[in-house]
């Protein structure tokens, strides 16, 4: 019977491998969840017959536009926008726009597939997309921007609505980015809606806790891994990869809960800083003058700067990728291990390559992969979408409440699927397998969509 399935799993992959040609983190999303399906097809037979994978594989509806616009020489720019609306069996699409020059199908395919199954983690009734476009943010001025998100919203706004597809943040798409984008929405349409898109600023429909949600959300997560370990953050050194909203917001929560940050980084090096990260300076320099993190060193001596380091490198108990998509190979996950690490949570989006995951599961490590463990910003983001509906907006305290009861849930809801699936303590699968199962249920549920 395994067997069968197996070679059934393994022959739907093929299938989309071909479907799909050079969507390389495309494959590599799809392969890490059909992995974990095997005692879901055993358990659940209708899911089989049904082809719910193979139909969970093929997205709804997949959008590719042409968005020109004008930088501030007067020359005409061309990019590529897409939006994947990927999955809508338990709630409206929803998900980020990337704008990044890396951008292009494969890479939107594999954050909508990711994303629908982190949102089914969450409890909370959304479905899964992404968007974004291949446009560099970097070095552009704010009126470019304006220009860039209008002309991309003149395209997308025909294709989104409060119950149909909610767009938010993601790398490169942050609250002057969301501004820009919703303001146009609202030209457009002539319409006040709220709730078409996420991450809002707190004056005009936002929710509090949404820009450190990710960040907040992933160290609860971590805080619950070691809970079952009986042990805790406090006094624990801690290594944070990035340096944008997702590492800002971590760095955060991990100095309020006693642990002690030893670095972060960004595209360009790594800054080690022994005593802790100075956070302060480092949102002024990302967040209000928008500079490189290389800057950290001139303002702290005793911090140093590594050009080109590899943050995996530096000795640490717990370990947050929270830059990019495959920034951790297997090579440093054996470092890491290595040199102690025990726990690790993801706060970007599939940031560990497939060799790094079996090096991490292997070594019985508590492993906290991003489907989860980054779940606390499209929960938040469904937070807003709530409080948009009621025409209401919750303190920071309520909202961070239900944020961290969120976090816990997914937790046990993962850590206790991989229990009853034969595979204690790997949060892959358990949550590989119980976002699966909402999603399918759903999908059964709904007839043939
Ligand atoms: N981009 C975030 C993620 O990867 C948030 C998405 C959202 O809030 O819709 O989950």
């Amino acid at each position: 019977m395994a067997v069968v399935v197996d070679e059934q799993i393994e022959g739907i992959y093929q299938q989309v491998r071909a479907k799909n040609p050079g969507e390389e983190e495309f494959h590599q999303a799809v392969k890490e969840v059909l992995e974990s399906l095997g005692p879901v097809l055993a358990k659940y037979p209708e899911f089989a017959h049904q082809k719910i994978i193979e139909r969970i594989c093929e997205p709804e509806r997949q959008i590719i536009f042409r968005v020109p616009w004008q930088d501030d020489k007067g020359h005409f720019r061309i990019n590529r926008g897409f939006r994947v609306e990927f999955n809508s069996a338990i709630g409206p699409y929803k998900g980020g726009l990337r704008f990044h020059p890396s951008v292009y199908l494969g890479i939107i395919k594999f954050l909508g597939f990711e994303q629908l199954f982190k949102n089914a983690l969450t409890g909370l009734p959304i479905g899964g997309g992404k968007g974004g476009a291949d446009f560099d943010p970097k070095g552009k001025s704010d009126n470019e921007i304006m220009r860039f998100c209008q002309s991309f919203m003149t395209e997308l706004y025909r294709h989104l609505g409060e119950y149909t597809d909610v767009p938010a943040g993601d790398t490169g798409v942050g609250g002057r980015e969301l501004g820009y984008l919703c303001g146009q929405y609202k030209r457009i349409t002539n319409r006040y809606e709220s709730g078409v898109l996420t991450g809002k600023g707190t004056g005009w429909g936002g929710s509090l806790v949404l820009t450190e949600a990710t960040g907040y959300g992933a160290v609860y997560f971590v805080r619950e891994m070691l809970k079952v370990r009986n042990d805790s953050l406090e006094g624990k050194t801690c290594v944070v990869s990035g340096s944008g909203n997702v590492a800002i917001y971590t760095i955060e929560k991990l100095q309020q809960l006693g642990a002690i940050v030893v670095a972060c980084s960004d595209s360009n090096g790594v800054i080690v800083h022994d005593r802790g990260i100075d956070l302060a300076l480092v949102k002024r320099l990302k967040e209000v003058e928008r500079r490189r993190i290389a800057d950290y060193a001139t303002t702290h001596e005793d911090a140093r700067y590594i050009a080109g380091g590899n943050i995996w490198d530096v000795p640490c108990h717990v370990a947050m990728p929270s830059a990019t998509q495959n920034e951790l190979t297997g090579r440093d996950a054996r470092t890491l291990v290595a040199n102690g690490c025990f726990a690790v949570a993801e706060g970007a989006n599939m940031p560990t390559t497939p060799e790094g995951v079996k090096v991490f599961l292997d070594a019985k490590i508590a492993y906290g992969p991003g489907k989860a463990a980054n779940a606390g910003g499209v929960a938040t983001s469904a937070l807003e979408m709530q409080q948009n509906a009621s025409r209401d907006s919750w303190t920071f305290e309520f909202t961070e409440k239900k944020l961290d009861e969120i976090m816990t849930r997914i937790h046990a809801t993962t850590y206790q699927t991989a229990e009853e699936f034969g595979a204690p303590g790997n949060y892959v699968l358990g949550a590989n397998v119980a976002s699966f199962i909402r999603v399918a249920q759903a999908m059964v549920a709904l007839g043939f969509i």
